[in-house]
């Protein structure tokens, strides 16, 4: 096998060696049921004791208040983008986003199929480089939620506080979930694309708030209803057995390193000697405003398109691998999710530091 380089991705993305070897050891036989993981009936004693771990585990290193379910569903987090205003609007009802990105443009593209869309703060007309203070937007009195992306994944921004409302939060966190403490009691959504810290892509979590699973409109498609997979335990239809399973064994390193709050200082740290070193001349230039600056993804350019494809290709040759940034903005971008380490985030310092030097 090859050396593992330090994968820099941003979704799918790098996951804990020690989940992985138990993986590839689970693939191949299942607790001593004579057969793989991936071939276990759903409805199995043993693979309900998967779900339930899963569950369980995030429930204790979320603190998930017991009024919410947590349901394992498929179709990415882009499903979410209809399924959230589908099961909460419907005609005469108005919702608030905040539009800080790619990944909001499109929730607020889907939500304006069921409701009224109140879009009270919009970056787009500087490249989405920052997220709004509390002062710049107001959420009118008749909106059912407030809609925000916690951490946009392509432009390296991400909310340090969340909005302080009245009103419910929906939040897509789909690429920063488990970084931090976060107060679950002010959601009433929150979902996440496993492939970023939960494991691998096929399965989203969603946490919603039970008082919400009775607001669906009634013709919404039985699959399409959040009730529906509430009242099975996301076993209304064939799970995404495999990811589930992964996210269950990815919550039980977590632990291991502390849960949120042990996990939430290392991506402080890596974040700090990452934009600190940016920081010491104008060669790295972050993509985000200062204050909106993201502890997940770190987007940012050199002098010339010439240069950032050079760093790109030169770094690879050295282990640093997935750095290009997204097609929509271009340069560079380094992803240092949960299960990147610390000593991966000083190599790239390190060698960007050289870059620069071999390339004024
Ligand atoms: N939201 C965010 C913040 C994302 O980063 C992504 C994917 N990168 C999505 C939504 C879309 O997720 P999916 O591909 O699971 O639909």
């Amino acid at each position: 096998m090859s050396e593992r380089i330090y994968n820099f991705n941003p979704g799918p993305a790098i996951l804990p060696v020690e989940v992985l070897e138990q993986a590839s050891k689970d693939i191949l036989e299942y607790q001593n049921t004579g057969m793989s993981l991936i071939e276990l009936s759903h409805r199995s004693k043993e693979f309900m004791a998967v779900t339930d771990t899963a569950e369980a585990l995030l429930r204790e290193i979320m603190e998930i208040p017991d009024n919410y379910k947590v349901l394992f569903l498929q179709g990415g987090a882009s499903t979410q983008f209809f399924m959230v205003p589908m099961n909460l609007l419907g005609p005469g009802k108005k919702a608030t986003y905040l539009n800080t990105g790619t990944w909001s443009k499109k929730a607020i593209k889907e939500a304006k199929l069921f409701g009224d869309i109140d879009v009270a703060y919009s970056s787009e007309a500087t490249t989405f480089n920052r997220v709004p203070t509390q002062d710049e937007y107001t959420v009118a009195d008749d909106s059912e939620y407030l809609y925000l992306t916690s951490n946009n994944t392509i432009y390296g921004t991400q909310f340090r506080d969340f909005p302080v409302t009245e009103k419910m939060l929906i939040s897509d966190m789909s690429s920063d979930i488990l970084s931090r403490k976060v107060d679950v009691s002010k959601f009433g959504i929150i979902f996440a694309g496993a492939q970023k810290n939960l494991g691998p892509s096929g399965v989203t979590v969603v946490i919603i708030r039970e008082d919400l699973l009775e607001r669906t409109p009634e013709n919404v498609p039985t699959m399409l209803s959040y009730k529906t997979h509430a009242d099975k335990g996301s076993m209304f239809n064939t799970p995404p057995c495999f990811s589930i399973y992964t996210v269950g064994e990815v919550l039980k390193w977590l632990k291991k390193q502390g849960g949120v709050e042990g996990i939430e200082k290392i991506n402080r740290e890596k974040a700090e000697i990452l934009y600190s070193a940016m920081d010491e001349g104008d060669y790295y230039r972050g993509h985000a405003e200062k204050a909106s600056r993201s502890w997940m993804n770190v987007s940012f350019n050199l002098p010339t398109p010439e240069l950032e494809a050079k760093f790109i290709a030169e770094a690879a040759k050295v282990g640093l691998g997935g750095l290009k940034g997204h097609r929509s903005i271009g340069g560079c971008r380094a992803s240092i999710y949960n299960a990147f380490p610390v000593k991966g985030v000083e190599k790239l310092v390190a060698f960007m530091r050289e870059f620069e030097q071999k390339n004024p």
